[in-house]
């Protein structure tokens, strides 16, 4: 709120200024829960691997088999950290307002087919199969690395919460000006008022379960930031106990 004055002091009138602060207010307290969510996920396995160690070195009375369990257990908090570490560093990186995709022309057919490939023996351990379909040509211009971590993450997801012995439906689909990367699965599904948090950093609709399941939470959030990036949408259906559909739309590639 600011005075106006003429002449010697004597006030002519007001100038009050009003500042939005409710949307600074927004942003920091998300930058304050992503602090205090990732000091939280670092510590819990940290917490967990000094506790195992600290028995191992420390009980003379522990058997070979239990100091297998316990080195098990250690090694699994280890690669989930690491993973963790992983996913923060690549977040940052795309968030980052120089991040910038290495663009080409990419066949989504062929990153699809790899995608599949890579996450094969995951499917088999779990007896799950995977049914791939392409209609069309499904070329983009896009970053092929990018493109892939996102489809890795999506199927992942499909495999990881679903039972064994499902169905995943993996679609590749030329459009009139996109293509259509979908994949269905007939998992646990998510509730419909859970569906936008999904995409929230570190948002995870049953805690334990997604633990257990060796995600680090942060999936579906690189995956929303890299189709914005390639200037493509995500949707999502769902039905729970019934299973759900992750479809990404991304631009179709065009000769100039
Ligand atoms: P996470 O590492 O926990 O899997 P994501 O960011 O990849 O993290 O996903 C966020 C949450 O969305 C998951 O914890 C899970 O609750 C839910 N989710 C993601 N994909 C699926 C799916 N295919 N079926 C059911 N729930 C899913």
């Amino acid at each position: 709120c600011i005075p106006i004055r003429r002449g010697h002091g004597h006030s002519k009138g007001l100038v009050v200024i009003f500042h939005d602060i409710t949307r600074l207010k927004k942003l920091e307290k998300i930058r304050k829960d992503f602090v205090a969510n990732v000091s939280h996920e670092l510590r819990t396995p940290v917490t967990s691997l000094k506790g195992f160690a600290e028995t191992l070195l420390e009980d003379p009375t522990i058997d070979e088999s239990e100091r297998n369990k316990f080195l098990t257990i250690i090694l699994k908090e280890s690669d989930r950290l690491q993973l963790l570490i992983q996913d923060l560093l690549e977040l940052s990186k795309i968030e980052n307002e120089h991040f910038r995709l290495d663009v080409e022309k990419t066949d989504l057919g062929v990153i699809t087919e790899e995608t599949i490939d890579l996450l094969a023996e995951k499917a088999r351990r779990k007896k799950i199969d995977i049914d791939y379909n392409k209609q069309g040509l499904g070329v983009v211009l896009g970053d092929p690395t990018r493109l892939k971590q996102m489809f890795v993450n999506i199927i992942n997801n499909a495999i990881a919460y679903s039972p064994e012995g499902s169905h995943i439906k993996v679609l590749v689909m030329e459009q009139a000006s996109e293509v259509l990367f979908r994949v269905s699965d007939n998992g646990i599904g998510i509730e419909k008022s859970e569906i936008p948090r999904v995409f929230e950093r570190f948002y995870r609709v049953d805690k334990a379960r997604s633990r257990n399941s060796g995600g680090t939470g942060l999936g579906l959030a690189i995956v929303k930031h890299l189709t914005e990036a390639h200037e493509g949408r995500i949707e999502v259906e769902s039905e729970p106990g019934q299973g759900t559909t992750f479809n990404i739309f991304l631009k179709k590639y065009k000769h100039k």
